[in-house]
């Protein structure tokens, strides 16, 4: 029973909580977020255990999860409730402990699951169907988390610039050719380190940091912004080569937003280290919550997510690929173009990452 009152209310079959706040600051927006978050759990009720029922903390938004919801409801009879939240569902579920109501844990990216994995808030999965359908180096060794699908961390040039065509290795942006001609978001952001820890993993910290300070210094502004921010500031002309994750081109070119399309059309993508280590990619991916009194339902809910349907699904609402290898890369994605991925176990990424947070710390990324 959790400590906040619980009253029984009418669901619909999945049902949404959005705890909306986005401030990247601890600051006050942030702390009234997460007092929401820690409030909202008065939607799940006492009863949200009731036999063929799921809940779901969710780091991914509501529109990318709800087609999965509703295939897996419409196969299996299983009701499925989310608290979604952009930040402070680990806090959430560590505040709760043991009378969590959290069942399964979805997010994005490595350096947010091992957070996760970090403060024990997921149980080991031993699942021959999640070991098959996911590959070794896309899954915890431990089982506690595994990934459902990737994205592909990509160099994206403006079709006015004719030179960048050159470009092939991520190496190549720290080349003092293109100075003042790249933008990219924050270092510190989680796509960013992830690449940076994946630069560690190939070449150490000492080749990384001059990679990371000859991007730096060839920067045409302060980094900020999202990834779409990039593709519009080479839209705007503000610098002409910057890094994004593919998908964020697939959401662009198909937005029902005019000035969305245009930002897109004004940028081709290069799939880079094609020659060797290959494409840096990143995993969305979930796991199983510690204190979860129906694991065996939520493993089964997990395994859904690793089959044919569901894998289709990654790629025709998000435009990332399936981690299954029996699952066809949609025709959307492959018109974005091919590419060999960099097989370094996403584990590995994890483990870097604090060395990578520190190169980026040191070059002023
Ligand atoms: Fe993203």
């Amino acid at each position: 029973m959790s400590k906040i009152s619980c009253t029984s209310i009418q669901r619909p079959k999945w049902h949404l909580i959005h705890s909306g706040y986005k401030s990247r600051h601890y600051g006050k927006q942030y702390i009234l977020g997460l007092l929401a978050a820690l409030i909202t759990p008065v939607t799940l009720t006492s009863n949200a255990h009731a036999a063929g029922e799921l809940n779901i903390y969710s780091h991914r938004q509501p529109f990318l999860i709800k087609p999965f919801i509703e295939a897996y409801t419409a196969k299996t009879g299983t009701k499925i409730n989310i608290v979604y939240a952009s930040k402070g569902l680990a806090q959430r579920l560590k505040a709760e402990g043991a009378r969590s109501p959290a069942d399964i844990v979805l997010t994005v990216d490595i350096g947010r699951l091992q957070v996760y994995a970090d403060k024990g808030l997921l149980a080991p999965v031993a699942s021959p169907v999640l070991a098959a359908n996911v590959p070794a180096h896309l899954r915890d060794p431990k089982g506690r988390w595994f990934g459902f699908s990737t994205r592909a961390r990509v160099i994206a040039v403006s079709t006015q610039a004719e030179d960048a065509d050159q470009i092939t290795r991520y190496e190549d942006l720290a080349a003092p050719k293109w100075r003042g001609r790249i933008c990219t978001r924050p270092g510190s952001h989680v796509y960013n380190r992830a690449l940076v820890a994946s630069f560690i993993h190939a070449v150490g910290v000492e080749k990384t940091e001059a990679w990371a300070k000859g991007l730096v210094d060839n920067l045409a502004r302060r980094p900020q912004g999202n990834d779409r921010a990039q593709v519009k500031a080479i839209y705007e002309g503000v610098c002409d080569i910057t890094l994004i994750n593919n998908y964020y081109i697939g959401k662009l070119k198909n937005s029902n937003d005019d000035t969305h399309r245009k930002w897109a059309a004004t940028v081709k993508l290069i799939f880079p280290n094609q020659g060797d280590r290959g494409t840096h990619v990143n995993i969305s991916g979930g796991g199983v919550a510690k204190h979860s009194k129906r694991k065996a339902e939520a493993t089964r809910f997990l395994e859904f997510l690793t089959k044919a349907k569901a894998q289709a699904l990654y790629g025709s609402i998000n435009f990332e690929y399936p981690v299954n290898s029996s699952v066809e890369v949609p025709a959307e994605l492959k018109s974005m173009g091919t590419f060999t991925a960099d097989i370094v176990p996403i584990a590995r990424i994890a483990e870097l990452s604090p060395d990578a947070q520190k190169v980026i710390n040191r070059v002023k990324w």
